[in-house]
């Protein structure tokens, strides 16, 4: 039946399916033994106890056929695979940087970036540092800050770039010269501030800043695609430009990046860090052999490099970006028609449940996003994500508190319109029944990324 004109319209899909994956709804029961064998903690569930699985848009994309037959093309060579150098010619081409450097995930390619130019006494400023970002600044004795625009943290606020530098505050810090920053950093998307994108406009200030200043930019581009899709929706004089050419009104800008292609690179495992620094580029080469491997490999089985280098291209798809951005905003649409409050505009990758305002009974103390990620998954066996204080709550002492907020990522080229309708129906059911919850606490938390790994019980 077709949907009334009022209800949204889901978006259709710009491929047909080939090979499934049965998934199945788990009974009440077993969602309870779940969550308390887990230690209410989403991370530590089995994958066959969820139903719907919304914990990340990282490594879940499903390939396409191309990409599968990529895979057999692997040349499987220790040294000099030509899988690599169709990788790197692919990195090089949409980026135009020229040392590429291939790591197996995007936290192996900031481990070897901040380990080189991060040192005590120094700071390291961002847009939002993504949780894996952060935790590597920091690690190599860095101070992580965090200077999106003030907008970013108000959550209804209808600004088309919340992922935007605040540009003032920047200079302010970049007074200070490459002897206090030695790098800066953007992030395309601003994952953690709501999968919101950056402007050309804006990182055109932040790269005029940090030439002023003689520092380095560099990007996380992870989400680069549909940071340019945005910017072709909502920037002046973008209209008519490719997702390759207003990449590259941003890589044209930046010193280097770092990326995980689990992300807009469509494949289940892979990234990279480029760099236009010769010198640099042969001590990350140093550090990659150390810890990830080979420089034609980097940790990395050739075949999925190949496989990455056919899902970076289609990720540049506009048909692809729009059915994608599309789910998305079909999501929102329905959550929006009962009046569930999230991050306004919706972001790239996701919708961001604004939960300060959904469990507004609930103190900071109590974990409000955590108690919801909990009654999602009791409601409905849907996996998602906090994103506030047990993510980022030992982030910046005395720095401003960290959003509240829930991530449903959408994985790529996964679900259909359909399970989208069911994440609404359950997160309406949550919402009708939203006064009665009660808050957790945590009882068990190691001393960084904390939340991957700590346990949670129910208040009494
Ligand atoms: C996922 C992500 C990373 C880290 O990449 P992994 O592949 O998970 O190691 C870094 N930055 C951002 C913005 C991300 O979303």
């Amino acid at each position: 039946m077709a949907p009334a004109p009022s209800e949204p319209r889901p978006p259709v899909e710009p491929y047909k399916v080939k090979v499934v994956e049965r998934i199945r709804l788990p009974s009440r029961e077993e969602r309870e033994a779940a969550l308390r064998a887990a230690g209410y903690n989403l991370f530590q569930i089995r994958s066959d106890d969820v139903y719907i699985d919304l914990l990340t848009d990282s490594g879940t994309s499903a390939m396409s056929d191309r990409q599968w037959a990529a895979m057999m093309i692997g040349d499987e060579s220790y040294a000099g695979s030509r899988n690599f150098a169709h990788f790197e010619e692919t990195v090089r081409t949409l980026t135009g940087f020229p040392h590429i450097i291939p790591t197996h995930q995007g936290r192996a390619a900031e481990n070897l970036l901040f380990s080189l130019v991060g040192r005590p006494g120094t700071v390291i400023p961002n847009n939002m540092h993504f949780d894996t970002t952060r935790a590597h600044v920091e690690r190599n004795g860095s101070k992580a800050v965090n200077l999106a625009i003030p907008e970013a943290y108000d959550l209804q606020s209808p600004h088309p770039f919340k992922g935007n530098v605040d540009v003032p505050k920047l200079e302010e810090l970049l007074r200070g010269g490459p002897a206090l920053v030695p790098v800066v950093m953007v992030t395309l998307t601003n994952n953690t501030g709501g999968g919101q994108p950056v402007s050309v406009a804006n990182i055109t200030a932040v790269h005029a800043a940090c030439r002023a200043a003689g520092v380095p930019l560099y990007l996380d581009m992870c989400r680069w695609a549909e940071n340019a899709f945005f910017v072709r929706e909502r920037e002046g004089g973008m209209r008519d430009l490719s997702i390759p050419e207003i990449g590259r009104r941003f890589f044209d800008l930046a010193d280097g990046a770092t990326m995980s292609a689990k992300k807009d690179g469509l494949v289940n495992i892979g990234g990279f860090v480029a760099t236009r620094d010769t010198a640099l580029a042969a001590r990350l080469k140093e550090q990659l052999i150390i810890f990830e491997g080979f420089p034609t490999y980097g940790g990395l089985a050739r075949r999925d490099l190949e496989a990455a280098s056919v899902g970076l291209r289609e990720a540049c798809e506009l048909d692809y970006l729009e059915h994608r951005i599309g789910q998305v905003r079909y999501l929102a649409a329905c959550l929006d028609a009962d009046g569930i409050p999230f991050v306004h505009p919706p972001g790239g990758h996701g919708i961001y449940l604004d939960v300060a305002r959904f469990l507004p009974h609930l103190p900071a103390s109590e974990l409000p996003g955590q108690s919801l990620v909990v009654e999602l998954y009791r409601e409905g066996a849907i996996r998602t994500v906090e994103v506030g204080a047990v993510m980022f709550g030992d982030a910046e002492p005395g720095g401003p508190p960290p959003l509240e907020l829930v991530r449903l990522a959408i994985p790529r080229r996964v679900y259909t319109s359909a399970h989208l309708g069911y994440v609404a129906d359950v997160v309406r059911r949550v919402w009708n029944r939203r006064t009665s919850i009660r808050g957790v606490r945590m009882v068990e938390a190691p001393e960084r990324l904390r939340h991957f790994l700590a346990k949670f019980q129910p208040m009494a």
